[in-house]
C-alpha cells in the first residue's frame, strides 16, 4: 500500500473491542462500513438496526439518547445541536398533520417566541398567546383556533409560574393538537410531563441536564406516536448533537439527580432569606404557600424539590440599583445561562425581557427591580454571605 491509502486506511475500522467499555466512547465516524449491500439494503430498508450516516443516529447520541428518554420516561429521544432546534424540530414533527396553528403560552422563553414569529409563521403558522395558566383563555382559545399544537412551559421564565400540564393535556387531547413541554427550568426530577399526558417534553440540554456550562444542546422526548417522526425529520435536515458534545452531555448528566437536590436545598434556603431580608420587596419561588399557582405545585411537585431559579424583586429598584447590586456582588456569575454548577444571575428587564413590549411585561409581572437568580451547588453560607454583603 501506498503513503495516500495508508492514511486513509491505516489504524481504522478494527474489529470492537473484546471487552466492553465502562463508558460510551465518542464515536466521531460520519459513516459506517456495512458487512456488503445485503446489511446496507436491510438497514436503509429498516428491516434492521444499524448505523449508516451520523445524521441518522451515532452511538454516542444513542447512548445519551436512552439515558433521557429514561429520565423523562419517554417512549424514545433525540439529541440536538441546542435547546431551539429541539424546539423546532419538535413543533415540525407535530404540526406535519395537523393545522398549521400554535397557542404558545404567553410566559414563555424569548427566543422561543422569536423561533415562532419570526421563523416560522412566515412560512403560514398561526401564533397566538395565551395566558396558559387562566384556563378559561385557554378554552376560550382553543376553540377558535383549532390548534395544531400547544407550546408551554412546565416552569416560566422568569416568575416561575407553574403549568397545571394534566388540565392543559386532557384539553389538548379533546382536539387532537400536540402538547408540547419545554421542561428546561423544572427538569425531569422535578416532573416528568409525559406522565401528565403531554406529548413531548422539550430540553435545552445546556441547562441542568448537562450542568456545567460548557456545552450547547437540546433533546426532544416524545411519545410512541410521535417519536419517528421526530427521528425521520432529523434523518432529513439533521440538527443533530455532534458526538462530543454528546459525551459532554451524557458525562454531566451522570451527577444531574445529586445536583438538582442540592440546587432546590439551596434554592429553597436562599428564598427563604431573601423574604426575611428588609431590602427584598418580593421573593418568586415554587415553595411559597401564596404563590398563584399553589395548588398545582402541591400536586405537581414533591417537597423540597422546588427548582433552582428564584427570582426578586428590590424595594424601590430600578436599573441604576440593580446595577449596582449586582457590581457589589463578588461569587455570584453576571451571565446570561442558567443551570450551571455555579450561581448566576440574569436581569430580565435588560436581557431576557428586554424586547417584550411594556403592557406584556406587566402582565407577565416582569418589572424594572426583578433579579432572576440560577443557585448554584455552592456551600449555600457562601451564596448568602455573598448577597449579604451586595444588599447590605
Ligand atoms: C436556554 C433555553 C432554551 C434554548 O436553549 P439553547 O440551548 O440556548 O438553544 C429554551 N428554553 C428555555 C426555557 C431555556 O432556558
Amino acid at each position: 500500500m501506498k503513503i495516500h491509502t495508508q492514511a486513509v486506511h491505516s489504524g481504522d475500522r478494527k474489529q470492537a473491542p473484546l471487552q466492553i467499555p465502562v463508558t460510551t466512547p465518542v464515536y466521531t465516524a460520519a459513516s459506517y462500513v456495512t458487512d456488503g449491500l445485503e446489511e446496507q439494503d436491510r438497514i436503509f430498508g429498516a428491516e434492521e438496526r444499524g448505523y449508516a450516516y451520523q445524521r441518522y443516529m451515532n452511538p454516542t447520541n444513542v447512548a445519551l439518547e436512552e439515558q433521557m428518554t429514561a429520565f423523562e420516561n419517554g417512549f424514545g429521544a433525540l439529541a440536538t445541536a441546542s435547546g431551539m432546534s429541539a424546539l423546532q424540530i419538535a413543533l415540525t414533527s407535530v404540526l406535519l398533520n395537523r393545522p398549521k396553528s400554535v397557542i404558545c403560552a404567553r410566559d414563555i422563553y424569548g427566543a422561543t417566541i422569536k423561533l415562532l414569529n419570526d421563523v416560522m409563521a412566515p412560512f403560514a403558522l398561526r401564533v397566538r398567546y395565551v395566558d396558559t395558566n387562566d384556563m378559561a383563555a385557554l378554552d376560550a382559545a382553543i376553540a377558535e383556533e383549532t390548534p395544531g399544537a400547544v407550546l408551554i412551559e412546565s416552569i416560566s421564565n422568569p416568575v416561575l409560574r407553574v403549568a397545571d400540564i394534566d388540565a392543559i393535556a386532557a384539553r389538548c387531547r379533546r382536539v387532537n393538537a400536540a402538547l408540547l413541554v419545554d421542561n428546561t427550568f423544572a427538569t425531569p426530577l422535578l416532573v416528568r410531563p409525559l406522565d401528565h399526558g403531554a406529548h413531548m417534553s422539550i430540553h435545552s440540554l445546556t441547562k441542568f441536564l448537562s450542568g456545567h456550562g460548557d456545552v450547547l444542546g437540546g433533546l426532544v422526548v416524545s411519545d410512541e406516536e410521535h417519536h419517528e417522526t421526530v427521528r425521520r425529520m432529523s434523518r432529513i435536515y439533521g440538527p443533530v448533537l455532534g458526538p462530543f458534545e454528546s459525551y459532554l452531555c451524557m458525562r454531566g448528566a451522570k451527577t444531574f439527580p445529586l445536583r438538582m437536590e442540592r440546587h432546590c436545598a439551596n434554592a429553597q434556603a436562599f428564598a427563604a432569606w431573601l423574604r426575611r431580608h428588609p431590602a427584598v420587596a418580593k421573593v418568586h419561588y415554587c415553595d411559597d404557600p401564596a404563590h398563584p399557582d399553589a395548588a398545582i405545585i402541591r400536586r405537581l411537585l414533591s417537597p423540597g424539590l422546588y427548582g433552582a431559579m428564584v427570582s426578586f424583586e428590590l424595594a424601590g429598584a430600578g436599573k441604576a440599583e440593580i446595577f449596582a447590586l449586582v457590581r457589589r456582588l463578588k461569587l455570584a456569575v453576571n451571565a446570561s445561562s442558567l443551570g450551571d454548577v455555579h450561581t448566576m444571575l440574569l436581569y430580565p428587564w435588560i436581557a431576557s425581557h428586554r424586547e417584550v413590549p411594556q403592557p406584556m411585561k406587566s402582565e407577565m409581572g416582569v418589572t424594572e427591580s426583578m433579579l432572576r437568580v440560577s443557585v448554584g451547588i455552592e456551600d449555600i453560607d457562601d451564596i448568602i454571605a455573598d448577597f449579604a454583603q451586595a444588599l447590605g
